[in-house]
C-alpha cells in the first residue's frame, strides 16, 4: 500500500509518501516540507492569509518534489491523507481540495487526518511504539497529556489552560530580537545563557493535575528584558542569553513536574508497563528531552521522542495517522470538511475525518 498525505495546517507545506507491506510499519519513501518563515518574517508572526495563498501555491511543487524523491508515480498511489484541521482554515482548506481533486481524480481513497493525531501517532510510525501509551504533546498551538489507546482513541489527562510552549518561545524571540521560529532560536542563545541570572516564574505547580500555564512566563519575560534595557540602555548578547536560559529553565522545569504527576495519572488508569512519548515541535527542544529524559528514567518509565525532522509538522505523520485510519477500514468522501478546531479527545465530538 503507497499513501501520499498532505500537510497545510499552519506554516509548513509539506507533501509525503509512506509504503508498507502488509501489516508492518510502512517506510518514508520521501518526505518534502516547505517552509514559509521567510514570508512572514516581516510581521513577527504567521498571516493566514499569505500562509493560505502559499499552501494553495506550493501544494502541487511538494507532491511532484515527493512523487520524484520517492520514485513513484502518481498512478502507483493508493490513497491520499490531508490534514483536516485544526489549523488556520485557509491552509487547511488549501489541502483538503488538493486531496480531494487527487481521490477524485486517480479514483482512490480520501482519508481525512486530526494534524494532532499526527504528532500522537509519529512515535509509532518511528519508534514502533505499541498502544496504549501516555503522550506529550508539546507544540506551537497546543500542550497537553493523552493516553493513546488507538489511533482514534485518545484521552486527555491535562494540559494548558493558555499559551503553548511553543508559542511562548516564539514570543520570547519576538521581545529579544531573536529570528523566527524562536524554539531553535532561543534554544541556541540559551546554551551561552546562566539560568540563575533571571529568576522566572514556575506557575501552577502549586495545583494538583498536569495542567500549565505559560501565559505568565511572557509577561516576566518582558519585565525582566525592560529593567535590563533600563539600567544599560540596551540588551547585550548576554543578557539575551541569561534571559533565554532563565525563560527555558522554566518551562522545563513546569514540563518535568507535571510529566511527573501525568505518570502517576496514567498509573492510575492504565497498569501496563509505561512508556511516555513526547512529540510536537517544542518536543525538538533538546533540554526539554534531556529532563524529561531524567525523569522517566528515575520512575521507571520508558521514554521515546521521534527524530527531530519528525517533531516539527510535516506530512509523513500525517500519511502516517491517515494509515492507521484507513487500517480501521474509516476513510472519507467529497463531504469532508476543513476544522479550525478539533480537539484530540474521545470525550470531544467526531475525533477524526467527517466523523462518520
Ligand atoms: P500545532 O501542531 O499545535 O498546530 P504548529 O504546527 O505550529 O502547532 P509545530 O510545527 O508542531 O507547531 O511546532 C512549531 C513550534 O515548535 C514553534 O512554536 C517553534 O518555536 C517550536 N520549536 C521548534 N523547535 C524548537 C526547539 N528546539 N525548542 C523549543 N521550541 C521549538
Ligand atoms: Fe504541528
Amino acid at each position: 500500500l503507497t499513501i501520499l498525505g498532505l500537510e497545510s495546517s499552519c506554516d509548513d507545506t509539506a507533501a509525503a509518501i509512506l509504503r508498507c507491506n502488509g501489516e508492518g510499519a510502512p517506510d518514508i519513501l520521501a518526505s518534502v516540507v516547505h517552509g514559509q518563515a521567510d514570508l512572514h518574517a516581516a510581521f513577527g508572526g504567521v498571516v493566514p492569509e499569505i500562509a493560505a495563498r502559499a499552501h494553495a501555491e506550493k501544494l502541487d511543487i511538494c507532491v511532484e518534489e515527493a512523487l520524484a524523491a520517492g520514485q513513484v508515480s502518481l498512478s502507483d498511489i493508493d490513497a491520499i491523507a490531508v490534514t483536516a484541521g485544526p489549523g488556520l482554515i485557509g491552509g487547511v482548506l488549501s489541502g483538503v481540495m488538493c486531496a480531494k481533486g487527487l481521490s477524485s481524480g486517480l479514483g482512490i481513497p480520501l482519508i481525512g487526518v486530526n494534524h494532532l493525531a499526527g504528532h500522537a501517532l509519529t512515535p509509532r510510525l518511528t519508534d514502533h511504539v505499541t498502544f496504549p501509551y501516555l503522550m506529550l504533546l508539546v507544540s506551537g498551538g497546543h500542550c497537553q497529556f493523552l493516553i493513546a489507546r488507538g489511533a482514534e482513541d485518545f484521552s486527555r489527562l491535562g494540559g494548558t489552560i493558555d499559551d503553548a510552549p511553543g508559542e511562548a518561545f516564539d514570543k520570547t524571540a519576538r521581545l529579544l530580537g531573536l529570528p523566527q521560529p524562536g524554539g531553535p532560536s532561543v534554544q541556541k542563545a540559551a546554551e551561552r545563557g546562566d539560568p540563575k541570572k533571571f529568576r522566572f516564574p514556575r506557575p501552577l505547580l502549586d495545583r494538583p493535575g498536569c495542567d500549565m500555564s505559560f501565559s505568565g512566563l511572557k509577561t516576566a519575560l518582558l519585565r525582566a528584558r525592560d529593567s535590563v534595557v533600563t539600567e544599560k540602555g540596551g540588551l547585550t548578547e548576554r543578557d539575551q542569553a541569561d534571559l533565554c536560559a532563565g525563560f527555558q529553565a522554566a518551562v522545563v522545569d513546569v514540563l518535568a513536574e507535571k510529566t511527573r504527576r501525568a505518570i502517576d495519572l496514567y498509573l492510575a488508569e492504565t497498569p501496563q508497563i509505561p512508556l511516555l512519548a513526547v512529540a510536537g515541535g517544542v518536543a525538538a527542544n533538546t533540554a526539554i528531552r534531556a529532563r524529561l529524559e531524567t525523569v522517566c528514567s528515575d520512575l521507571g518509565v520508558q521514554f521515546t521522542a521521534p527524530p527531530l525532522a519528525l517533531c516539527t509538522d510535516n506530512a509523513a505523520m500525517i500519511a502516517y495517522a491517515g494509515l492507521e485510519r484507513f487500517r480501521l477500514g474509516h476513510t472519507d468522501d467529497m463531504t469532508l470538511v476543513a476544522r479550525p478546531r478539533w480537539p484530540l479527545d474521545n470525550k470531544a465530538p467526531a475525533l477524526l475525518g467527517s466523523g462518520k
